[in-house]
């Protein structure tokens, strides 16, 4: 990379725009304001053009100009670029007219959006030395430490609320991780691993390598805009737990339009949670800007169950700034929205799909998503790692003798509408 001039320079406060070090510090000395990873714009827009990007191997790492580390990556080189999938049959159902999924249940290698955010933090923890990595998580982000990590020879720990999914567990001790299971809620782990952290010097990726981890989530909003053909849809809808993949694809459609690489154009980041614990939708439809913490989440929704989210605030600014709105659903409603994306779309999505699919049902049925505007919805996470969720719901195997006529002793009252 340009060594005399580089396109990422130093971390910058949110609040109070003060610069500092690129190192792994994530808040403001001044105001507590959360640190974020600022870059050289007129750099970048004289160093990338859409030619240039679209020549690029097909991973997340060919927006790289726009990610904060200084050399090449060296951790999850092959994560990202997605499938944008346009889904006609769900927008039939939907009653929209232009609907698209961006697919990040297989995201490479634990099938989460997890794996982009892991992916700059660790190639970023690399870069500054440490030695053991770890991680505050409801579950996907433990995978994909745990995964990124061992592939790459660092240690880890990760953190969890001890009653996370039986799949989002295993998924973490399979790599040889150091599973630490914490009784209590997600907020609870969190601060938790804060204390660590300042104690141990240990690379927390969502705590002090933050701005790092966080800028990772930008690459699902690249990848949306090239892959519609270099722009923006109109709306996009995108399940919020703490809040910054939200404020992260907000900032990643800005920078496209701030660097030339986009034309400018309206469009509306709109966010989604679970009512067993939605304080950003709440807070947004009283008209807030105030989030007001969840103590005790309760929903099936465990990867997006933080009750005080860091973004929050942020994410609101968001959506008012944009023109969007946040919805929330109940378990039952998550549920559907799981099964409506699979029958019709073909992708099994875990509980977060169920959400943002749910919402957007919602959004476009209240009129605040017009039927006739295009629209992307942010799938971010596999249907295999909450499978309890939809067990008891989806049916069962129906169970035969292996003969023939057993087969079509079953069937005789369907061929007539299979023929139709
Ligand atoms: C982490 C996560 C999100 C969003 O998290 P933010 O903290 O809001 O960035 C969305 N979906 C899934 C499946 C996740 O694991
Ligand atoms: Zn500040």
């Amino acid at each position: 990379m340009n060594a005399d001039r580089p396109f990422f320079s130093q971390l910058k406060c949110r609040e109070c725009s003060r610069l500092y070090p690129k190192e792994a510090i994530h808040i403001c000395e001044f105001d507590f304001g959360p640190l974020e990873a600022a870059y050289d714009y007129d750099a970048i827009k004289a160093a990338v053009s859409r030619e240039i990007i679209t020549r690029r191997p097909q991973t997340m790492w060919r927006y790289r100009e726009f990610l904060p580390i200084d050399g090449a990556p060296t951790v999850g080189t092959q994560v990202g670029f997605t499938p944008l999938v346009r889904a006609d049959r769900l927008a039939r159902v939907l009653g929209v007219e232009e609907l698209y999924i961006k697919n990040d249940t297989v995201n490479y290698p634990t099938l989460s959006f997890k794996d982009r955010v892991v992916s700059v933090a660790l190639s970023r923890a690399r870069e500054l030395g440490f030695k053991v990595v770890a991680c505050a998580s409801t579950g996907n982000l433990a995978n994909s430490v745990a995964a990124n990590a061992a592939a790459a020879g660092l240690q880890s720990y990760v953190l969890i609320p001890a009653d996370l999914e039986q799949s989002k567990v295993l998924g973490s001790l399979v790599y040889g991780t150091n599973v630490i299971a914490i009784q209590g809620a997600y907020d609870q782990v969190n601060r938790l691993c804060s204390e660590i952290a300042g104690k141990y010097g240990w690379g927390f990726v969502n705590v002090n390598l933050r701005p790092y981890y966080a800028e990772g989530s930008k690459t699902m909003g690249f990848e949306i805009a090239e892959q519609l053909g270099w722009k923006l849809p109109r709306h996009t809808v995108v399940p919020m737990a703490s809040g910054s993949l939200l404020t992260k694809i907000h900032k990643a459609y800005k920078e496209f339009i701030h660097t030339g690489l986009l034309d400018q154009a309206p469009f509306a980041v709109h966010g989604a949670q679970a009512s067993g614990c939605s304080p950003i939708s709440e807070a947004m439809k009283k008209g807030s800007e105030i989030v007001k913490p969840v103590p005790k989440p309760d929903t099936i929704v465990k990867s997006l169950a933080i009750g005080t989210p860091a973004d929050g605030y942020y994410a609101i600014r968001v959506m008012k700034e944009t023109g969007g709105y946040a919805e929330d659903v109940t378990d039952e409603e998550v549920i559907a929205g799981i099964k409506m994306l699979a029958e019709y779309s073909g992708i099994f999505a875990e509980t977060a799909g169920g959400v943002t699919v749910a919402c957007a049902k919602k959004l476009i049925e209240s009129g605040k998503i017009p039927r006739n505007e295009s629209i992307v919805l942010c799938i971010t996470g596999h249907g295999l790692k909450t499978s309890e969720a939809v067990a008891g719901h989806c049916g069962k195997p129906r169970l035969i003798k292996p003969s023939l006529r057993e087969f079509e002793a079953l069937i005789a009252g369907e061929l007539s509408t299979l023929n139709a």
